[in-house]
């Protein structure tokens, strides 16, 4: 199976920006990984989808963006975390929720979600991350996004997101696109790429044609001087480890992790984005708390450093 990845480019001397990706595997990883529904899968994906796209106009190698919807509809949330080196993880609050198809026989992504809120948090290692939020328009995720960047980003765009399941309901096909406009576009360009989104297939159909986001973007911007100015390759990647959960563990405080030993046998903690259980048994829920007094105890005797 093909890799996944998010292809950049410019077009119309730099007035035109758009972006590409195949994620197929990313989204199916996210599928196993959460046990998700046909329709939470659809709806996940394309965030997932979203989450690298927009991840990849990021610079910095630590920037974080976070995309999270809540909705008052059977899924509850949808939350994505991606960076700029194309890792993506996520999570639906309801997993297996489930809705009949809509009028058009499809996977009924809208419904799922409901009314409610789109937010944007970019975390570009700032005192203060920034922050947009929208009320949804559809629920569909590309329309939201659409709207998101017009009124909280000033930058009108087009986006497309679409994920394909098989019979078995696993993931056939995934991938979206995004265009933007530059300030200062000339009208005609701006003409010419109205007509050619109106003209060009739906994107779950040249998904199932197989073709890659270069092609897609192609056949989009293919009179425009389109060129591609870099390629990043897409996975679910989530970076919890043993180690990275027992450290959060050691943040509750003695008096906390001492509770908790008393209570239970076992302490578990789970990690919502990749669906990881880790197990801490009395040893080591023993050994935190030595670490935790240890340090503890240094940092009363250490001198104290000076304030600036
Ligand atoms: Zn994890």
């Amino acid at each position: 199976m093909s890799e996944d990845y998010v292809v950049r480019g410019i077009a119309a001397d730099g007035q035109i920006r758009a972006f590409a990706a195949t994620t197929r595997n990313t989204v199916e990883e996210a599928r196993r990984r959460h046990d998700t529904s046909p329709v939470v899968t659809a709806a996940l994906g394309r965030l997932l989808t979203a989450g690298a796209v927009i991840a990849s106009q990021m610079k910095g190698e630590d920037d974080v963006l976070t995309l999270k919807i809540t909705g008052d509809g059977p899924v509850k949330s949808l939350t994505v975390v991606a960076d700029s080196r194309g890792h993506v993880k996520g999570y639906a609050g309801e997993p297996r929720a489930m809705r009949p198809v809509n009028e058009k026989g499809k996977l009924d992504v809208a419904g799922l979600i409901g009314k409610g809120q789109l937010t944007v948090i970019r975390d570009l290692g700032l005192k203060e991350p920034y922050t947009g939020s929208i009320e949804l328009q559809s629920g569909e995720i590309a329309e939201d996004l659409t709207y998101y960047y017009a009124v909280s980003e000033q930058t009108p765009s087009s986006v497309a997101l679409g994920v394909l399941m098989n019979k078995e309901n696993t993931v056939r096909q995934a991938g979206g696109f995004m265009i933007q406009l530059m300030p200062g576009v000339s009208d005609e360009i701006v003409d010419r790429l109205e007509k050619s989104l109106t003209e060009m297939e739906p994107l779950t159909s040249l998904l199932d044609r197989g073709l890659t986001p270069e092609q897609i973007l192609e056949d989009l911007l293919g009179t425009f001087g389109l060129t591609f100015t870099e390629k990043t390759p897409v996975s679910f990647f989530c970076s919890c480890t043993k180690e990275k959960v027992s450290r959060a563990i050691a943040t509750l405080g003695r008096r906390e992790i001492l509770d908790l030993m008393l209570a239970q046998e076992t302490v578990e903690a789970h990690c919502d984005y990749c669906n990881t259980y880790y197990t801490f048994g009395r040893e080591e829920m023993k050994q935190i708390y030595k670490d935790l007094r240890a340090r503890d105890k240094a940092g009363t005797e250490a001198p104290q450093p000076e304030k600036e």
